[in-house]
Order: C-alpha cells, then sequence, then structure tokens
C-alpha cells in the first residue's frame, strides 16, 4: 500500500471507526437487558426525548450539549463518549500496525477490538459475557489462521486449546478450593477465542498483561475501599484489556525477548 492509499485508510479508519464506537454504545446498553438493536430509536432514558441526528453526533454532541440531555437536562454518562473515543483510538491502531502491509489482518484487529469493547464494558456493568460476542470473536479467530502473517496458523489453534485447558482446570481447582466460583463459564470461554485469535504466543502475553494488571489494580482498589475480602470483581475487562495489548504490542514484545534470550542476556 503506498502513501496515498495509507493515508485515506487512516481517515476512513478514523471516520468509521467513530461511527462504530457510536453503534457499540447501543449495542452495549441494550444487548445485556434483551432489547432490539433497530428499534426504538435512541432516546434518552429518563424524558423519552427522542434523539435527532445532531444530537447523536460521536463526541461532538457530548461537548456542544454538556453532557445534558437536550430536553431534561438529565446527566449523560461520560461512558458513550469513552466508548467511541477508545473505539477510535483502538482502529487507528489497527491501521497503524498492520494496514501498510496486511490490511485483512487490520480489519480482523479493529473488528476484534469492537467486540473487545463491548465485552468490556457489558461484563464491568452486567458480570456477564453474552454468548453472540465470543462467537464473533471466536469467528475473526477463525481468520486470524489465515491472515495473521506473524504466527503459524496452528499457534491459533494451540492457542485456542491451552487457553481452554488452562483456564478449565485454573476454575476446576479454584471452586473445589474455595467452594464457590472462581472463574465463569464466560472467562473460560473468552480464553478459548482468544487463543483462537491470538495464537498461543500472543496470549501468554495477554494473560501475562491481565493477570499482572488486574493485580494491581484490585489491590489497590482493596487497599482504598477497604471492602471486604469476598467482593466479586469481574476478570473480562482485564483480559480483554490484555488481548487489545498482545494484539498491537505481543509481536514486538515477542521478538525482543527471544532476542534477549539469544544474546544470553
Ligand atoms: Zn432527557
Amino acid at each position: 500500500m503506498n502513501d496515498y492509499y495509507l493515508i485515506v485508510t487512516y481517515i476512513l479508519g478514523g471516520i468509521l471507526g467513530l461511527c462504530v464506537g457510536s453503534f457499540l454504545n447501543v449495542v452495549i446498553y441494550r444487548v445485556p437487558e434483551g432489547m432490539s438493536l433497530a428499534s426504538p430509536p435512541s432516546h434518552c432514558p429518563r424524558c423519552k426525548y427522542s434523539l435527532k441526528w445532531y444530537d447523536n453526533i460521536p463526541v461532538l454532541s457530548y461537548i456542544i450539549l454538556g453532557g445534558k440531555c437536550r430536553s431534561c437536562k438529565t446527566h449523560i454518562s461520560f461512558r458513550y463518549t469513552a466508548v467511541e473515543l477508545t473505539n477510535t483510538l483502538l482502529w487507528l491502531l489497527s491501521v497503524y500496525a498492520y494496514a501498510k502491509d496486511n490490511l485483512p489482518y487490520a480489519i480482523i484487529c479493529a473488528l476484534g477490538c469492537s467486540v473487545l469493547v463491548c465485552i468490556f464494558f457489558i461484563d464491568l456493568e452486567h458480570k456477564i459475557i453474552p454468548d453472540r460476542f465470543q462467537i464473533i470473536l471466536g469467528l475473526l479467530g477463525i481468520a486470524a489462521i489465515f491472515f495473521d502473517k506473524n504466527t503459524q496458523w496452528y499457534s491459533h489453534l494451540v492457542g485456542a486449546a491451552a487457553g481452554g485447558t488452562v483456564f478449565g482446570l485454573v476454575a476446576y481447582f479454584g471452586s473445589r478450593k474455595y467452594g464457590k466460583e472462581a472463574l465463569g463459564g464466560g472467562d473460560i470461554k473468552l480464553s478459548i477465542v482468544s487463543g483462537l485469535l491470538l495464537g498461543w504466543e500472543k496470549l501468554l502475553v495477554a494473560m501475562l498483561v491481565a493477570t499482572v494488571g488486574g493485580s494491581i489494580i484490585l489491590l489497590s482498589l482493596r487497599a482504598k475501599k477497604d471492602q471486604a475480602k469476598d467482593t466479586e470483581y469481574p476478570f473480562a475487562p482485564f483480559i480483554t484489556a490484555g488481548i487489545a495489548f498482545a494484539l498491537f504490542f505481543g509481536d514486538k514484545l515477542i521478538d525482543a525477548y527471544m532476542s534477549l534470550i539469544r544474546s544470553g542476556f
């Protein structure tokens, strides 16, 4: 891809990322409630004011309206804008990392990231991961077998098997030791499809980021709020963040590690 097309791809990636991010807000809000994605049209949850197109421009409308509903002035959660900005950033990262040499894989990454954003926010709020997100991620994982040029095709299959086995064992022994569910079934499914998406090497990176990052954040939360020890925290937000990290930085990290090993430290 030459520079002209690359610039066009950046612009398209940014605009589409923003629009898809806006749609993800609808998905994150409606899917856990079992609502239809198509109807009713977007409205204020409090006064039912039906949003006009100019109330629905990603990021811009939030700023113009000062974070309030046009009709009843109820505060609008910053989450909507955060979702739009995060999705845009991840789509631009996909273009940056892969579009020049491997456009199909850049698209796989961008779509995968959008699914991860949904899982992140839905699990954070509802502590569930609806199966349809796992299925889409799994399909993208199958596509990655063919288009991920940095990883051997069988690595993706090994990743899926390893992810499922390790998490399955942790869940089994965890629940035996503590007498309650240590890891949900959703977490196990997520580790299988993320292994398929990443390959086993990058799955390792993702899990390392998820567990180290998760431990630091949870320990500091616990120290701060002085909460009871058995408060349950969702784990999927950390896994999804780890997967996104591994998608973009996993290969570089593994390369750096391997050359360190080869040089004998
Ligand atoms: Zn309102």
